[in-house]
């Protein structure tokens, strides 16, 4: 069963994989699996991530089936489809401004069922393959997982962190009502227009010589802020992917609120902030919360001994945004090593202990799990003599039974070898 000929040229090839183990084949069938981009039911299936093996050798089986979401994969190709726009009305110095930008293209889709190390926890975007000389010569699939992320936007905003957590019902509802669109839309520009944007200046050398360790971090927060600095622009009503200017304020309101306290959830006390992502956020936020103390754009004020993050200008905390993408843009372009180590330093790795020990604290009353995993819906086929006319999905509510289940279904090994 495929649903055309290039899916079926590269199924065949996996099925030979697996009968003869060779590792040629294997790669015969991922360039054939690149190459299958009409199909709207794709699947990713194979030893592939190395995340497990100490050494980063072995790859663990793995698997997913998937069905293209049309409606994600409209927007995102809009926002795609605006880069030269969207660089051209950014607030970087008109040097550093790509005079040819091309957005990069990726595709949403909606999970149908997963396996092997895609469950029960599950990725939220694939990227794949992995052999470097095959995404060179042949290109890749960049994917975000909708139905995934929606379902963890929801959860989130049931699990009682917006109570603990958010200033007043004002905020509340507007996080509520365009929460997750605003974190779509963020990591839509984030993905297709953020890393796309800004040049280097000429002669100088890619930031992983010049900025080493802080390179990384400083080319999350350059993505971020392209999308902080556009989710509150009209364009995006404009091109149909925003109902309001409420969405960006949700985005402001989520992206403070994470980066001064509650990512600091993830941290033990006394620990420093030292992964990338959540380094780049804090610096972020941090920077934009010190330069407009002043004008008190944006105050941690204490209600009941409690901190809350208030947001009073969000023009103007759009204006700094722009202003620290600017700044990391030039720190790139030059290759700035003095100025990259001073700003992560000084706002993206230090602290607070009195602030983080609250924040813990109240995390703590909420009682949530720090991962979540995923119980995989049943599908059956519709049969008609020999055709599938339909799939009846049903959703099973033990994830232990599942397990039992899995074990009678397929346990197809033998214990011992
Ligand atoms: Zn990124």
């Amino acid at each position: 069963v495929a649903e055309n000929d290039q899916q079926k040229k590269s199924l065949q090839l996996l099925v030979d994989f697996y009968k003869t183990g060779d590792l040629k084949i294997f790669d015969d069938y991922s360039i054939e699996w690149v190459h299958d981009t009409a199909s709207s039911i794709d699947v990713v299936n194979g030893f592939i991530e190395v995340y497990l093996d100490a050494i980063g050798k072995k790859g663990s089986f793995q698997s997913m089936v998937s069905m293209k979401d049309k409606e994600a994969t409209k927007r995102i190709a809009a926002i795609a489809a605006k880069a030269q726009w969207f660089e051209d009305n950014s607030p970087l110095m008109p040097e550093h401004k790509k005079k040819q930008v091309k957005g990069i293209t990726a595709k949403a889709i909606t999970t149908i069922v997963e396996s092997g190390d895609d469950a029960p926890s599950t990725p939220i975007g694939v990227n794949l393959p992995n052999a470097d000389w095959i995404r060179k010569e042949y290109g890749s699939k960049s994917v975000s997982l909708s139905n995934i992320i929606h379902s963890y936007n929801v959860n989130s905003s049931k699990s009682g962190m917006l109570d603990e957590f958010v200033i007043d019902e004002t905020v509340k509802n507007r996080l509520k009502k365009y929460g997750a669109l605003a974190s779509d839309l963020h990591t839509d520009m984030h993905e297709c227009i953020g890393h796309a944007s800004g040049q280097i200046n000429p002669g100088v050398e890619t930031p992983d010589k010049t900025l080493k360790n802080y390179a990384s971090c400083l080319e999350e927060a350059r993505a971020d802020l392209v999308g902080l600095y556009y989710i509150m622009d009209k364009k995006l009503v404009e091109i149909g992917v925003s109902e309001s200017e409420e969405v960006g304020k949700a985005g402001y309101d989520q992206y403070m609120m994470n980066g001064l306290m509650t990512q600091l959830t993830r941290l033990k006390p006394g620990e420093k902030l030292e992964e990338a992502h959540m380094r780049n956020r804090q610096l972020n936020a941090r920077w934009v919360f010190e330069k407009g103390k002043q004008d008190k754009v944006v105050e941690l004020v204490k209600v009941n001994d409690k901190t809350y993050v208030r947001i009073n200008d969000y023009n103007k905390l759009r204006v700094l945004f722009g202003q620290l993408l600017r700044e990391i843009q030039r720190i790139k372009s030059e290759g700035d090593y003095k100025a990259a180590t001073a700003l992560v330093e000084t706002y993206g790795v230090q602290v607070d202990p009195v602030l983080h020990k609250e924040i813990i604290g109240r995390y703590a009353t909420l009682g949530i799990k720090p991962y979540r995993g995923f119980i995989q819906p049943v599908l059956e086929p519709v049969m008609e003599g020999d055709k599938i006319i339909d799939v009846k999905v049903t959703y099973p509510t033990s994830f232990f039974q599942q397990m039992m289940d899995y074990k009678k279904k397929y346990s197809f090994l033998p214990i011992l070898n």
